[in-house]
């Protein structure tokens, strides 16, 4: 299965293809835990990405592209993957249509004001980047993964202004890409979460479910 995770930043796209990689073993490719990790290395390409990320701006798609690329070229050829924050602008999309034949998109509608609250009350694990949430999706310790032990952190782009810009160029540059995506009549599974309760794994289920439907999973 060539998959890609749709979404809204906050929507749930990393939490939920975290599960189904475990669920269905396909490998998830998330480049915003790409580019976190580049961040982290004095590198030049590092502080590029920096720049960009920290300001809640899309990294300009030559580097996107080239990043992806080789991430894709480490995984097996038999199997699948979901894509998680790729592609976000047209030209990424078209670039992708030369690398793979997609199969299916998971598509999260989330409305603005859960991604808000979500976003701010975020905190991941500085370990292994388990997500949690402050108020639905506790750790059993404060500040410590439930996982692993190592301690949680808050995003640098998770504050009010980076998360606004950030919903912005969502609705400007990458959900015009589901208007594509449909012309070319990829199979699309909607999940819509209304409640800030709903547990991740129902999600999960939804989407295992019409997966197996069209024998993806
Ligand atoms: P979210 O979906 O919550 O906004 P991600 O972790 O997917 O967060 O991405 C974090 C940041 O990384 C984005 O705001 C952007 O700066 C950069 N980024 C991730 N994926 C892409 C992409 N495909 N194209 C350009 N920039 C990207």
């Amino acid at each position: 299965m060539k998959a890609i995770i749709f979404g809204a930043p906050g929507s749930g796209k990393g939490t939920y293809a975290s599960r189904l990689q475990i669920k269905l073993g396909v490998e998830v490719i998330s480049m915003g835990d790409i580019f976190r990790e580049l961040m982290k290395e004095e590198s030049d390409l590092g502080r590029e990405v920096k720049y960009y990320v920290e300001k809640g701006l899309l990294v300009p798609d030559e580097i996107v592209v080239e990043v992806l690329k080789k991430r894709l070229s480490k995984i097996p050829p038999e199997k699948g993957y979901i894509l998680d924050g790729f592609p976000r602008t047209l030209e990424q999309a078209k670039t992708l249509e030369t690398i793979a034949k997609l199969d299916v998109i998971l598509l999260l509608m989330v409305p603005d004001w859960m991604i808000i609250e979500r976003l701010s009350s975020r905190r991941i694990c500085q370990n292994c980047g388990t997500v949690y949430n402050l108020r639905f999706l506790k750790p059993k310790v404060d500040g410590i993964c439930d996982k692993c032990g190592g301690p949680l952190y808050q995003r640098s782009d998770d504050n009010p202004e980076v998360i606004k810009k950030r919903l912005q160029i969502y609705q400007d540059q990458t959900s015009p890409l589901l208007q594509h995506y449909k012309e070319k009549k990829v199979p699309f599974i909607v999940s819509n979460t209304t409640s800030l309760e709903t547990p991740p794994e129902r999600v999960v289920e939804e989407f295992t479910t019409e997966l197996k439907k069209l024998k993806l999973a």
